[in-house]
């Protein structure tokens, strides 16, 4: 492929660096690009827009055109970066070895710096990084969301059309929002487990922030599982958010913050390993040690917990499933997450253990490399073009005629079950470490049932 670049950016007259002096976009990353453009089809936006300026070489050509003096820091310059959903697809993809990731960090934290966004861009922004960190605060809004769920309340105003008047960004959320269940809500996790035999490694567990209030029962099958094959179980309670939500969107301070509680808590803990079993925050938390490299205090603590993160797919590979596993009649399409496949570079794992479960069909999806469009809060602050990545990514589903979605990131599978509902084809939807925790027989009874029951209903129906 050849170097494009759009003339109307070559002709801009000069002015000064976008940049600040705090650690602006690498120029020795930035010129590791030679520009083949190999990385273009496994970017989601230039997949769906077909621009340059849309391509992962696009924005490395922007960055060095901040850095140089070529372009100013201004809507149409900001433009391209939001709309990258950071989804690391273009790393892999990379001859040249060039860090995506680092360079798109280091270039929103200078957005997030050096750009004064609309009034309610930033209003809603606020609302954001006010509210998902914060389980406490998330909690709090749990029960009325319930109540606005179940009284009927949500289905009125969508029969009437009244959320189809809300702003675009409030439609996302409300259409984002997870099925309730008082009984997760009320549910507490044990603060640790420890097993019948000598326990082969002492684990922590990341419970994650939307994940320990609206999806508890993720948690609660990988603190089963970890028990199960051997593993001393830790929670602390004290646990805050890993600082992922921030640090992709360059909110750089309150990252290295919520980084450096996490470490803390988790070296009170005394743990060997942590296990994550959000893909978004096990690549963030393996990227503490660049994330505060330039604290003193904390720059040696963040690269041994870098090293003690796992993923739990990863690490329920390493550990081996052990025990006769039950089987679960079943055809799944499971969703590669980005941050576990790109970012962290888990792909065979997932696959592995669910296809060592009998009765277990895996569909592979057709552009499992692209992005579904969910990617942390990109669903919320870009709702359209996540919508499209969510509505090309059910299609597939639909087409590879799943009976359940299944991925190991929980934000993914609500993105992808959004498109599902809205092309009128709802399917069940659960994290990898359920159905391991289901076929070595630890869930209850109903939950194996409907596991089983989501197999058979729609084996009925094709
Ligand atoms: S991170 Fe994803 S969206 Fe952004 S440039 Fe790379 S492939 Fe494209
Ligand atoms: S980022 Fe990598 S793959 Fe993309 S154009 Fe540059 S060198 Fe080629």
């Amino acid at each position: 492929m050849s170097q494009t670049v759009p003339v109307d950016w070559l002709t801009k007259p000069d002015t000064a660096c976008a940049y600040d002096a705090h650690n602006p976009p690498a120029m020795e990353w930035i010129d590791t690009c030679v520009h083949c453009g190999f990385c273009l089809p496994t970017c989601p936006t230039y997949v769906l827009w077909n621009q340059e300026m849309d391509s992962p070489r696009g924005r490395i050509y922007l960055m060095k055109m901040g850095a140089e003096g070529g372009a100013a820091m201004d809507e149409k310059f900001v433009s391209h970066f939001d709309r990258c959903l950071g989804c690391m697809a273009c790393m892999p993809a990379c001859p040249s070895g060039v860090e995506y990731g680092k360079l798109i960090e280091a270039t929103r934290a200078q957005i997030s710096r050096n750009y004064r966004r609309p009034f309610l861009d930033r209003l809603f922004r606020e609302l954001i990084f006010k509210l998902f960190p914060h389980p406490a605060r998330l909690r709090v809004l749990a029960f009325p969301l319930w109540l606005y769920q179940r009284s009927g309340l949500r289905w009125l105003l969508r029969r009437i059309g009244l959320i189809g008047l809300l702003p675009a960004r409030l439609r996302a959320l409300e259409s984002l929002l997870p099925e309730i269940h008082l009984r997760t809500l009320s549910a507490r996790l044990p603060q640790g487990v420890t097993p019948a035999r000598k326990p082969i490694m002492r684990v922590g567990v990341m419970l994650g922030c939307v994940q320990r209030v609206f999806f508890g029962d993720v948690n609660a099958a990988t603190i089963r599982v970890l028990a199960a094959l051997g593993c001393e179980v830790v929670v602390p309670p004290e646990q805050g958010c890993c600082g992922g939500l921030a640090a992709h969107a360059g909110r750089e301070p309150e990252a290295m913050d919520a980084a450096r509680r996490l470490i803390e808590v988790f070296e009170r803990a005394g743990v060997d390993v942590v296990a994550i079993n959000s893909a978004g925050c096990g690549s963030t938390m393996k990227e503490y040690t660049h994330l505060l490299r330039d604290d003193p205090e904390f720059a040696e603590r963040a690269k041994v917990m870098a090293a003690k993160c796992r993923d739990i797919s990863e690490l329920v590979a390493e550990l081996g499933l052990e025990g006769a596993l039950q089987p679960i009649r079943l055809k799944i399409a499971y969703h590669d997450p980005c941050h576990l496949q790109h970012a962290q570079g888990i792909r065979t794992q997932p696959p592995r253990l669910l296809t060592a479960i009998p009765g277990i069909e895996l569909i592979e999806l057709a552009e499992s490399a692209i992005c579904c469009g969910s990617a942390g809060v990109f669903n919320l602050l870009e709702p359209k073009t996540a919508g499209e990545l969510a509505d090309r990514k059910a299609e597939h589903v639909m087409r590879s005629g799943a009976q359940a979605l299944v991925s190991a990131n929980p934000g993914c599978l609500l993105h992808i079950a959004s498109g599902l509902k809205r092309a009128g084809h709802p399917l069940p939807m659960y994290h990898v470490i359920e159905i391991i925790d289901a076929a070595l027989g630890l869930c209850d009874a109903e939950r194996r049932a409907a596991l089983n029951l989501a197999g058979t209903s729609r084996a009925s129906q094709d």
